[in-house]
């Protein structure tokens, strides 16, 4: 059975700097001096996926979250753009 491609995305209004996800996912999570998350690579690989979704549950703010990739992909393009006929 396949899994889903995720990947994570931050909320930087809600993120409030606690840095508990990127002590428990050091591997896609590093902090920036101000103690905010800074996401080395948004897509999950499955080998992560457990400890991805214990960062997204130990969030105290709601701040994190997993979503399917193609979506994510989408939310980072923004809007698509409609073309003029
Ligand atoms: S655990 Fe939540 S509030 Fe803390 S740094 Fe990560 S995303 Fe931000």
């Amino acid at each position: 059975m396949s899994r889903e491609t995720m990947a994570l995305r931050v909320d930087r209004i809600r993120c409030d700097g606690y840095g508990m996800c990127a002590e428990l996912l050091p591997e896609l999570i590093a902090l920036d001096d101000w103690g905010f998350p800074i996401l080395r690579s948004d897509i999950v690989p499955p080998t992560l996926l457990d400890h991805a979704a214990r960062a997204v549950d130990v969030c105290p703010v709601v701040a994190l979250r997993l979503v399917a990739a193609p979506a994510a992909r989408r939310d980072a393009r923004g809007p698509v753009p409609v073309r003029a006929k």
